[in-house]
């Protein structure tokens, strides 16, 4: 386990490249832990999908919107980062099976 380090407004995360990640028993492309300051990307995905979902923890990070909870920072990270990326935004959705997808993100945001 190889682990980079990057700085986010003045503090370091550590950046690590996994084989899988599960949250919540779910299979997932990125992770973000703002409290240890770690960085998880799957390293199984594309090059592509790496990058956009990087940009989309980063955005986590940096994120200041307090509107809408989980949703609404997932939303925004989703956004942002999908405007400038939007290439690796659609093959991040589409990662995968599109409707596991869309059942992980209920099962980790919505039925917590
Ligand atoms: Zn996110």
């Amino acid at each position: 386990m190889k682990a980079k380090q990057i700085k986010i407004d003045g503090k370091t995360y550590k950046l690590l490249y996994l084989n899988s990640i599960k949250h919540k028993g779910c299979s997932i492309s990125g992770l973000v832990d703002t409290k240890k300051r770690i960085i998880k990307i799957n390293k199984s995905r594309s090059p592509s999908v790496k990058r956009y979902v990087l940009a989309h923890e980063i955005y986590h990070v940096k994120d200041k919107g307090k509107w809408g909870g989980t949703l609404g920072a997932e939303t925004r990270a989703t956004f942002y980062c999908g405007l400038r990326d939007p290439i690796g935004m659609f093959k991040t959705a589409f990662t995968g099976n599109i409707f596991k997808g869309i059942k992980n993100f209920f099962k980790i945001y919505i039925f917590k």
